[in-house]
């Protein structure tokens, strides 16, 4: 029989060898590793889109920008 500990990600008992303990505010608590793995992943989706949408807007800018000074030279 194995241990377990409440998640309090998923708000039921893992077994906790799939389980890491971490430091929160409210002290230490039990969060298994699939959900960690999970919110990194999809913190690493939120930068990656981030960033495209960062390089969307700059090249957006640019042009703009290039846009008035053709506008000014001519
Ligand atoms: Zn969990």
């Amino acid at each position: 029989m194995s241990d377990t500990a409440y998640c309090y990600h998923c708000g039921t008992h893992h077994p906790k060898e799939e389980m890491r303990q971490i430091e929160t505010k409210g002290g230490k608590r039990w969060r298994c590793i699939k959900s960690i793995a999970a919110t990194k992943q999809g913190r690493e989706e939120r930068e990656a889109f981030g960033r495209q949408t960062t390089a969307i807007n700059k090249a957006e800018a640019q042009s703009k920008k290039a846009r008035i000074t053709l506008a000014v030279e001519r």
